[in-house]
């Protein structure tokens, strides 16, 4: 069965509740958000009355709980300890989002791997592996690498970095990869031939490891290191690319998260959606959406 959604909201009044509501508007069977704002790490106290609604309410729609998916704040750096407390901070910080996704019932944390800032790649590597082995102790949340754009100093934009990140992670049950097609395009990977691409990642990290696929356009040509996403069909990989993408069945029980931006003011998410499971392009659909 395919699994659609986009990153939603999450408010402090509403919760998980509020989030299910959005994705539910937009006819999405999945979903993603941050705990908070994704640009600060301000957290409110956790309602478990109203996670049990939520879940409840998914029970009731065939919602599979365990695929939906938390992002972790994007300023988080595990890569760069030149500032001793900023690089602490990045890790108590995640300790707690994992005390959080525990309590929300939450399996899967997406992580920018991080930026090592002038340090190099390698040093960058073992910052981050030192970090997650840290965090990584007896919790059943698995964070999820996601793939990177290369902009400025970013770690995780080559296979082969992931997989020097995973071998250095003692708990392999606690680590994955999402991709996000928009990052693979900048980076310089060739979604237009994904099977041959997922080929290339079975080889090198394992495709098992894939937990989550964010599904972008990218306003950018392959290997511009930019990550600037745009929407579905209306960019550099277009509509076909994506749908192959989408119904791939080497990822047919992955959760499928558009990222997209909005047009105007709009949420694009639910036309995106309509046009995924109808398999067919709507060029008019930014224009539907500046109405
Ligand atoms: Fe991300
Ligand atoms: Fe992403
Ligand atoms: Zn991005």
């Amino acid at each position: 069965m395919l699994l659609i959604g986009s990153h939603v909201g999450y408010k402090k009044d509403t919760q998980l509740l509020g989030s299910l509501e959005e994705a539910l508007s937009y006819g999405s069977n999945t979903f993603m958000f941050y705990t908070g704002a994704p640009q600060n790490t301000m957290r409110t106290p956790i309602d478990n009355s109203i996670t049990e609604k939520a879940i409840a309410k998914m029970n009731q729609l065939n919602i599979d709980y365990s695929k939906v998916i938390v992002h972790a704040p994007y300023i988080i750096n595990l890569a760069n300890n030149l500032d001793i407390n900023k690089y602490q901070f990045s890790i108590n910080f995640l300790k707690e989002e994992i005390s959080r996704c525990e309590q929300l019932k939450i399996k899967y944390l997406v992580l920018h791997p991080g930026s090592h800032v002038g340090l190099g790649t390698s040093v960058g590597i073992k910052n981050i592996i030192d970090a997650l082995n840290q965090i990584l102790v007896d919790t059943s949340v698995t964070i999820l690498l996601e793939t990177m754009a290369g902009k400025g100093s970013e770690i995780g934009v080559t296979f082969h970095e992931l997989k020097k990140i995973i071998t250095g992670v003692n708990s392999k049950k606690n680590i994955g990869v999402c991709l996000d097609t928009c990052h693979l395009n900048d980076a310089g990977y060739d979604v237009k031939n994904f099977d041959q691409l997922l080929d290339y990642f079975d080889e090198i990290i394992g495709i098992d490891f894939i937990k989550c696929i964010h599904i972008n356009d990218s306003k950018n040509e392959c290997n511009s290191h930019k990550d600037r996403h745009e929407n579905i069909g209306f960019g550099t990989i277009g509509y076909e690319p994506l749908i192959d993408i989408i119904y791939n069945k080497r990822l047919e029980n992955i959760p499928k998260i558009l990222e997209t931006p909005y047009v105007g003011a709009k949420a694009p998410y639910k036309l995106e959606i309509e046009m995924i499971k109808n398999k067919k392009f709507d060029p008019k659909l930014k224009e539907k959406l500046s109405n």
